[in-house]
Formats: C-alpha cells, structure tokens, sequence
C-alpha cells in the first residue's frame, strides 16, 4: 500500500517518529511490523527495505514508524528517510507478526524492552488506552542514557509505570542502573505460571535474554520475543 510521509516528531536527539498518511486504512494488530520500501538515490548494499514495527495504535488516522539515526554511519536507507519532505511516498507491506497481546486480558504481562525495542509496546500501550483495556503489564525499559529515552507520555498515559534501567548513565541519573538480565527481569516481578515475557529488541540482547530466562526456570511458551537485526545490543 502507498503512505504519504506527513511530518515527524523528535522524541530523542537521534530518535524520531515519521507520520504516514495511509491511502486506506491500514487493518493490524498493536505489535505488528511491515515491511517498508523506500526508493533512494545511489543505495548502499543493504538496499530499499527496511521491517519496521508500527509504532502507532491500530485506527489511527496515520501509521507511524520510530527509529534511531546513527548520523555518518547510517545506511542510505536511514539518511534517506531523515532527509525526506512532506509528501514523499513510501510503500508499506501488509503488516504482519505474531509479537502481539494474548487473548486473555487477565494473563500477567512482563514487558522488556532494549532501546528501540520499546516501539511494538508503544502500540499496545497505546491501543490500551485508547481502548480504556487495563492489564496486569510490568514494563522494563534498558537504555545506554537517559537521553535515549523515549515514549515518557504513553506510558503516563495508559499508567503503566516503566521502570528504567540506564547502563551508562550520567551522574545525575537517580533511577536503576546497569543491563537489563533475567535475574533482574524475574527478581522485580516473579513470574506465575501463566507469566508471560515480551521481550523486544536489538538481535543479540532478545536472544541471550531468552536463553537466560529459560535456564532461570521460564518454559519455552512464557516467553514471546521481537528481534531488530542491525542493531548493537545495548
Ligand atoms: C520485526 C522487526 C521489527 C523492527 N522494528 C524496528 C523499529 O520499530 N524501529 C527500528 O529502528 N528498527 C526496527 N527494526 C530493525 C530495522 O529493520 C533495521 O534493521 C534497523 O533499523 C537498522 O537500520 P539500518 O540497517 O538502516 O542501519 P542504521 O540504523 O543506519 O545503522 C545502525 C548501525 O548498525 C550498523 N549496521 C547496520 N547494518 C549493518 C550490517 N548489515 N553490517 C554491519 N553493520 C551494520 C551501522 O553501521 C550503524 O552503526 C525491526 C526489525 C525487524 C525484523
């Protein structure tokens, strides 16, 4: 489907979320990605394509995609999509993924989210609210800094209290520091046995989290996660 890039908004320093106008509505699930094409002038060797969730709610007037801009040593694809004016046009897949909210409103939730990870919660928290659903939902969000931290009013907003690890921190952070692990996961919520784990993220860290969790007890079926490749884990 077509989508006409309307304007952004900074949530961070290198941070930003793009609002695309959608030729018809877009039906999906809050959590689901696409896949987005954007043709460009001389692209590198990673090409047109890029899987990006949807950060936004489902029946919103746009469709929105958050991503991280890491200035020179972005691919053409990023430098492209910052660069873009006001309607611009991308192709947008049909969005897809099973990284989406269970059935039952009253399984207890544990999300865990690495730095960009955050954008699939960002549309379930949304879409909560809008909806006024209340879930038992435990938020863990690890960033590098505080600077990187994004979303502050959506999780006010569907009063799901976030807590916050930093791993580097400036001295005047107050909140937790350090990365985000299993024992930490398990040791600020103990899971049930119908517990389960999001866990959303750069590749690396969604797989040792898994693999950690599994060995601290969870079952294979507790835990749903979401992976970014490209991404250093943080
Ligand atoms: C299901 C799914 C959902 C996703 N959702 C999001 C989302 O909501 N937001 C989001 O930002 N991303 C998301 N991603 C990841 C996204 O598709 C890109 O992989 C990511 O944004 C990196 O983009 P980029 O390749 O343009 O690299 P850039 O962001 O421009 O670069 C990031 C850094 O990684 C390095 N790098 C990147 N690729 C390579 C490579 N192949 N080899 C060596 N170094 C490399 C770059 O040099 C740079 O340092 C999702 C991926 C999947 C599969």
């Amino acid at each position: 489907m077509r989508v006409v890039f309307d304007h952004s908004r900074d949530d961070a320093a290198n941070i930003r979320t793009f609002f695309f106008r959608p030729e018809r509505p877009v039906r999906f699930t809050a959590g689901q990605y696409a896949e987005w094409t954007l043709p460009h002038l001389r692209p590198d060797d990673r090409g047109i394509k890029r899987w990006f969730t949807i950060s936004s709610p489902p029946n919103g007037e746009y469709v929105t995609v958050t991503t991280k801009f890491a200035g020179k040593k972005s691919s053409s694809f990023k430098k492209a999509l910052f660069k873009m004016e006001p309607g611009h046009e991308l192709a947008m897949s049909d969005p897809m993924g099973d990284f989406v909210l269970p059935q039952l409103i009253q399984t207890p939730l544990v999300f865990v989210a690495g730095g960009i990870g955050i954008t699939p919660f960002h549309s379930m928290l949304e879409w909560l609210a809008d909806t006024k659903e209340e879930r038992p939902i435990r938020l863990l969000y690890g960033v590098n800094n505080e600077d990187e931290i994004v979303f502050l009013e959506t999780f006010k907003r569907s009063g799901v209290q976030p807590t916050i690890i930093v791993s580097a921190p400036s001295p005047a952070w107050g909140g937790e520091r350090g990365r985000l692990s299993a024992e930490l996961i398990i040791g600020l919520e103990k899971p049930t046995e119908d517990t389960l784990v999001y866990v959303s993220g750069p590749e690396p860290m969604v797989q040792a989290l898994a693999k950690d969790l599994l060995k601290a007890g969870l079952k294979r079926n507790q835990i749903v996660s979401d992976e970014f490749p490209n991404y250093e884990t943080i």
